[in-house]
């Protein structure tokens, strides 16, 4: 996600740290690199403008140049004003006080629109422990209901059916009615898009909009577009009371444009980003944290939350007290972890949050570490006897062939599991004895 702009980005923040003393000269340096980055990033030219003139004030104001470590204070601004570039502190999502909260959702045609409704109900059900309903007013492609009915399902959450010889109002009605009736927290209203923006679509949508006052407008838009997305976010504010946007496709997009400029130029907030193209490939849009992401200094917040709420307290618990009672690390605890980090969104996700030099570290000592690659592990661990995964050093010649076969691999990628996992059970080591201290000490700077 946004590679190419986090890696630019990090070069600033490498250089500046560096400087003992700021001088004019290096500042305009700095300055001209952040310029590149944000127009190769297809931000818009007024809003690079804006961007470099706030933080050039700011760099040659006291904070930074009577500061002991300046480069250090410069990051710090750059990484503020950031932030306020993207929408300064985070809006949640609106839920009315008299349910059901009900939320319109609007976008051009493979924006992303249903899937994210899909999402998003989820993510309600789950985190938020709501009701969920769905309904599409989308009259025009049959496919369209029948792809929200699948991933409603897929989601867990309720659909209310329509079809195409109903008009989007009465839909709406019939789904608000059915909605109050049977005690929903929210109703998603899925809606028709086009490939482009027309005035029939418009219209349709303003009506809609005008009928079921929702309490959430969600624009839809695919990240991946850059300057195009911002430009039809803007359009669309211009006829609707937006009340929120919704980037979809960011693990795409390398050049992040529309992330850095479409709260700017819309005045709307940024809610959510899809990440991905499963259901729960979305998060909640924090700009603070992603300015850190940009800058190359990762997200650990969001980890930090995303492990709490998959840890199993209890297993982690047993596993902390095996550790300190000197038990090892047996293949067992590695099988569980690979399940531990699939369920934190797979090893993009976790790589994506991470500091860039510890994401680098770890994908230089995983090798190529990713989520097909993990489910391997776990099929090579299954085919192994209770005795072997407590302890793999009785695993010689044989017991690696009939390993191999069981799982439908090559006997060398039993060895390099072995090996992978040998690798890991000596990082415990080194943990337990307070290495992750010195791993992080040696990081910094
Ligand atoms: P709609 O026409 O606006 O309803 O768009 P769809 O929901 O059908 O999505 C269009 C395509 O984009 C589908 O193939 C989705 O799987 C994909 N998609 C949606 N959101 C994301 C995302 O956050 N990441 C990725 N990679 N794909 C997405």
């Amino acid at each position: 996600m946004l590679d190419n702009l986090t890696q630019r980005f990090g070069r600033v923040v490498k250089n500046l740290r560096g400087q003992a003393h700021l001088t004019e000269d290096n500042i305009t340096d700095m300055l001209r690199e952040v310029r590149m980055a944000l127009l190769e990033a297809d931000v818009a030219l007024p809003v690079v403008k804006e961007f470099i003139s706030r933080v050039k004030e700011k760099s040659l104001g006291q904070e930074v140049v009577g500061s002991l470590t300046p480069g250090q204070a410069l990051v710090g601004v750059v990484q503020r004003e950031l932030t306020e570039l993207m929408g300064g502190a985070s809006v949640a999502l609106n839920l009315a006080t008299q349910p059901p909260a009900i939320m319109l959702m609007v976008g051009l045609q493979g924006a992303g629109k249903t899937t994210t409704t899909a999402k998003l109900g989820k993510w309600l059900k789950e985190r938020q422990k709501k009701k969920v309903l769905t309904v599409s007013c989308d009259v025009y492609r049959p496919a369209a209901i029948e792809q929200l009915k699948t991933v409603s399902a897929q989601a867990g959450i309720d659909f209310f059916p329509s079809s195409p010889d109903q008009k989007p109002a009465d839909i709406a009605a019939a789904a608000i009615d059915y909605a109050k009736r049977h005690f929903y927290d929210a109703l998603f209203i899925d809606t028709a898009g086009r490939l482009a923006i027309d005035t029939a679509m418009m219209t349709e949508i303003r009506d809609l909009h005008a009928q079921v006052k929702p309490i959430e407008t969600l624009f839809i838009v695919d990240a991946m577009l850059g300057q195009d997305a911002v430009n039809t976010a803007k359009t669309f504010a211009e006829m609707l009371p937006l009340t929120g946007i919704i980037l979809t496709k960011l693990d795409g997009d390398a050049r992040g444009g529309a992330a850095l400029s479409v709260r700017q130029i819309t005045g709307k907030p940024i809610k959510f980003a899809g990440v991905g193209e499963k259901l729960d490939g979305l998060e909640e849009f924090h700009p603070e944290r992603m300015a850190s992401r940009i800058l190359g200094m990762g997200d650990i917040l969001s980890l930090v939350e995303e492990a709490q709420r998959n840890v199993d307290h209890d297993k982690a618990q047993a596993f902390a007290k095996k550790m300190k009672a000197g038990k090892g690390f047996d293949l067992n605890d590695f099988k569980e972890q690979i399940g531990q980090m699939k369920k934190m969104g797979g090893m993009a996700g976790l790589l994506d949050k991470l500091p860039a030099q510890l994401s680098r570290a770890a994908q230089q000592a995983g090798g190529a570490v990713n989520d097909k690659s993990m489910n391997r592990l776990e099929g090579i661990i299954n085919s192994m006897t209770p005795a072997e995964r407590a302890k793999p050093e009785i695993i010689k010649a044989t017991r690696k062939r009939r390993i191999a076969l069981g799982a439908g691999v090559q006997v060398q990628e039993v060895n390099r599991l072995l090996n992978q996992f040998e690798q890991t059970q000596k990082m415990m080591k080194q943990f337990s004895k307070g290495g992750m201290q010195k791993m992080m000490r040696g990081m910094k700077g």
